[in-house]
């Protein structure tokens, strides 16, 4: 299939990530703004010598599902310089794993600003070139032809940061095509990118014609959990408004503006290819209290041994925290967030009025200014459920049975969940139990239909239940108020104990 027929067949799949513009060894694709404002690839067929290469590095044409052998450790951590923090979006993980690399003569790839304030990837060689690349930028950032100077750059042997969303990071892998030592991939976890017309348009808005001087998303004047978006002047003080106010970040947040592909994802955990992946420790209240201070906290999840090392010998401090919290507290790491069901309108009306669209994004905000939800629409169980078949696909490996605990979902949901559960776990054995808000258990089996206890009296009963069905391994909500007779019981029964969820067991 070429790259146009897939892109003619599911616009979704193309993620803009450019590996093909880099590969192509005729210079004939250039990448242009569809009518959203989305870049895709255009191929001059006049220049092309059909040689394919643009069609094999695409990693959307040739993905191929990947399921981990382990789930990756997890840590909260932040940065000990409190400016630092300040400046980062989150607890400043990016900003540790960079001077690393810069003093040790590397160079760094990140997005940053350009002179227009587009968001463009480019590179920092030093401390005060990296303070572009700082903090998030919540619109899709252009390639280039970044990975061309990153290869170049490693063929020298320096070693190489690249930061960037993971569908970027595939694209990179993707263009090298080959693993290089001196390499450390950083992605995010990502909810998803908007249009960058929109936030060019939307900038020129505000500023209404006064210089810029600075941009940050990720304000922390109110504090970090309260998103502000910051822009100042040379000339006349600064513009400051929050998710509830801002037309742009509300959109954003209530996915009206993304990219088709961030839709349908196809690079998030346990398909992403880079060495570690940062993020908000989102919920840190919860489960690691000590680490807030409501200036920042990161999530770092290290995928390989390269990354450990340099984690190791950063800057950041922090604790190792549950796999759990990432389906709990930031679903955008396992699923995609489905859009705002007002999208298409969304889009048509941008389409047909291409110079109105900062009144096109006032109107949908006025219409409904919490944003859209979908009926139904779940991503935290959403990303349960991907969790969950990670889970049984590991306890497979291990050749185990496994019971999943569910939290206390409503009945419905509940039962859904099981039913994919065990749709695909039918080979090795899995039950799943839901605890119910009277402290009932309930297995939801399509073999062994409902069967209800009541653990407070019934102990016995639930071990034989538990021994009959060989189970070894037991996933527990950890958010759930278990009396302390079930927690001796399900210590003391000789199980494996995981959880979704909050404490360490
Ligand atoms: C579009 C987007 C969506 C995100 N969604 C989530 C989410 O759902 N949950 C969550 O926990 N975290 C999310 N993040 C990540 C989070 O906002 C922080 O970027 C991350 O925690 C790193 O923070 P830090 O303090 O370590 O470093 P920072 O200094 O804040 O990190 C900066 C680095 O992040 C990368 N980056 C910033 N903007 C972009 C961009 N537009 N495209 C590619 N890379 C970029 C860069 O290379 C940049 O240099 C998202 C980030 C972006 C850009
Ligand atoms: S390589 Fe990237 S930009 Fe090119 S078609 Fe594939 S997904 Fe789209
Ligand atoms: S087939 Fe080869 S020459 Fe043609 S666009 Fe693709 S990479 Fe370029
Ligand atoms: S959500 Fe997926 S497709 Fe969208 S920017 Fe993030 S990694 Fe790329």
């Amino acid at each position: 299939m070429t790259l146009e027929e897939m892109i003619s067949k599911n616009r979704a799949d193309c993620t803009g990530c450019a590996a093909c513009k880099n590969i192509c060894p005729k210079n004939c694709i250039t990448m242009e703004r569809d009518d959203e404002g989305f870049l895709y690839p255009k191929i001059n067929r006049d220049e092309c010598i059909n040689c394919g290469r643009c069609e094999k590095v695409c990693p959307a044409l040739n993905f191929k599902a990947t399921m981990p052998n382990a789930l990756p450790d997890v840590h909260a951590a932040i940065y000990p310089d409190e400016k630092i923090r300040r400046h980062s979006s989150s607890g400043g993980a990016f900003t540790a794993l960079s001077e690393l690399v810069l003093e040790d003569g590397g160079i760094v790839f990140g997005a940053g600003f350009n002179e227009n304030w587009r968001v463009v990837h480019t590179a920092a060689e030093n401390l005060d070139e990296l303070e572009n690349l700082r903090g998030s930028k919540y619109v899709q950032s252009e390639i280039g032809d970044v990975y061309k100077r990153v290869k170049a750059e490693l063929e020298t042997g320096r070693q190489v940061l690249f930061s960037a969303t993971p569908c970027q990071c595939a694209g990179l892998k993707s263009f090298l095509g080959k693993d290089y030592f001196n390499l450390l991939t950083v992605d995010i976890i990502c909810h998803g990118t908007p249009s960058p017309m929109l936030w060019e348009n939307y900038l020129e808005y505000i500023s209404n014609g006064h210089d810029i001087a600075h941009v940050n998303f990720r304000s922390k004047r109110r504090g970090w959990v309260d998103l502000h978006l910051e822009v100042n002047f040379y000339d006349c003080g600064y513009y400051l408004k929050g998710v509830a106010d801002d037309v742009y970040l509300k959109q954003f947040l209530t996915e009206l503006i993304e990219r088709p592909s961030c839709h349908e994802c196809k690079f998030k955990f346990p398909n992403g290819k880079s060495d570690v992946t940062i993020g908000d420790a989102w919920g840190v209240t919860r489960f690691a209290p000590k680490l807030n201070d409501n200036r920042g906290t990161s999530l770092v999840i290290v995928h390989t041994d390269k990354a450990k090392k340099f984690l190791a010998q950063s800057k950041l401090r922090g604790q190792m925290v549950s796999f759990d919290v990432l389906p709990m507290f930031n679903p955008c790491f396992l699923t995609s967030i489905p859009p705002d069901a007002r999208r298409e309108d969304f889009f048509d009306d941008i389409k047909n009025y291409p110079n109105h669209s900062v009144d096109i994004m006032q109107h949908y905000f006025r219409q409904n200014p919490n944003g859209v939800v979908e009926e139904g629409r779940n991503v935290h169980a959403e990303a349960m459920q991907k969790y969950i078949a990670v889970s049984q696909h590991l306890a497979k490996l291990r050749e185990k049975n496994v019971l999943f605990v569910m939290p206390e979902l409503n009945m419905d949901m509940a039962k859904s969940l099981a039913k994919s559960i065990l749709e695909n776990f039918k080979d090795s054995g899995g039950y799943i139990l839901h605890v119910q808000g009277d402290g009932n258990f309930m297995f939801l089996d399509a073999l062994h239909p409902v069967i209800s206890l009541n653990v407070e009296t019934g102990f016995e009963n639930v071990q034989t239940l538990l021994q009959d069905f060989h189970i070894t391994d037991i996933f527990i909500e950890r958010n759930m108020q278990l009396s302390e007779d079930t927690l001796k019981f399900l210590n003391n029964g000789g199980f494996t104990l995981r959880g979704f969820g909050l404490k360490e067991m």
